[in-house]
């Protein structure tokens, strides 16, 4: 930051619709554009990493959707990231934050409602948060919000992530993503650990207190210390007191920039699954028809 406050800081604004202008916004909506929606929360992640580590990730994530997008001729615009949640599991450590579920639901029927206000008509989400409840609510908002806006609305994740939550794989507002993304880590890795930290060093390392990554252990829990963790609140202090749970010192930058290109084509493919191009879209060389569905 300069000293006027000024400065060339991360903006979890950037690409998003809050940068754009209202003209701008209609044009988008009229052409048909799709929303896509990344939600996170403001918790702690370990000593190393910023408390918006789960807003900052889909960010990034969905502005690659976005140009990949594009390219089939699928116009969208991304929502500013819905950063208040839900912290079940950490939310006794400093810096998270947290809303009730009905908050949570409400605030969302609202925005829901204003996107249809501005003529917008399918909405994806993606989620950069683990927590259960969290997710659960999301779909319960989106549920709440395309019913009473008359909206397509689409929560995409990956197959054992919506196993773990319990969703019915035939829920219409959900989309599974083809696979998982590789992970590959000796030890069980869900928070802040070399996954998490391998991204935010790729893509937003001034916000990453680099010099701490090296010292810190791994945390070793096994299946049942994981099941203990998710009890949170005190359970998570317990197993976690430094907050991260995972390997960070195993993180790399590489592994990151990997990670986000293999989830960026595979959201993207979900997203084509539903979303309406803007007509028929044919390859200049191949005469392929790029309409959707694609692959990417
Ligand atoms: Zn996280």
């Amino acid at each position: 930051m300069n000293q006027d406050g000024s400065g060339s800081g991360y903006s979890i604004f950037e690409g998003t619709m809050a940068d754009m202008t209202y003209p701008e916004v209609r044009d988008a909506a009229q052409q048909g554009a799709v929303v896509l929606w990344g939600f996170g929360v403001i918790e702690q992640h370990g000593p190393h990493l910023p408390l918006a580590t789960d807003v900052y990730l889909p960010s990034i994530l969905l502005r690659g959707v976005k140009a990949l997008l594009e390219k089939t001729g699928i116009s969208s615009v991304i929502m500013p990231p819905f950063y208040w949640g839900i912290n079940g599991v950490t939310g006794i450590f400093p810096g998270s934050f947290e809303v009730r579920p009905s908050v949570m639901v409400e605030l969302m029927i609202d925005l829901v409602k204003s996107l249809k206000k501005d003529g917008f008509g399918q909405l994806f989400c993606i989620s950069g948060h683990g927590d259960a409840l969290h997710n659960r609510t999301l779909l319960d908002g989106l549920k709440r919000g395309a019913a009473e806006a008359t909206m397509e609305a689409y929560f995409i994740g990956s197959p054992d992530f919506f196993k773990r939550l319990g969703f019915d794989p035939a829920d219409p507002h959900t989309i599974a993503t083809e696979r998982e993304v590789e992970r590959k880590s000796r030890f069980v890795d869900v928070h802040a650990g070399r996954f998490e930290t391998s991204s935010m060093r790729r893509y937003f390392p001034d916000v990453v207190r680099s010099h701490l990554v090296a010292g810190l252990k791994p945390t070793d829990l096994g299946p049942d210390g994981l099941a203990e963790w998710r009890k949170g609140q005190q359970s998570a202090l317990k197993m976690t007191p430094q907050g991260y749970l995972g390997d960070p010192a195993a993180s790399d930058p590489k592994l990151g920039e990997a990670m986000l290109a293999e989830q960026t084509r595979l959201v993207a493919d979900a997203v084509a699954t539903k979303a309406k191009p803007r007509g028929n879209i044919r390859d200049d060389r191949t005469n392929r028809d790029l309409s959707p569905p694609i692959k990417f």
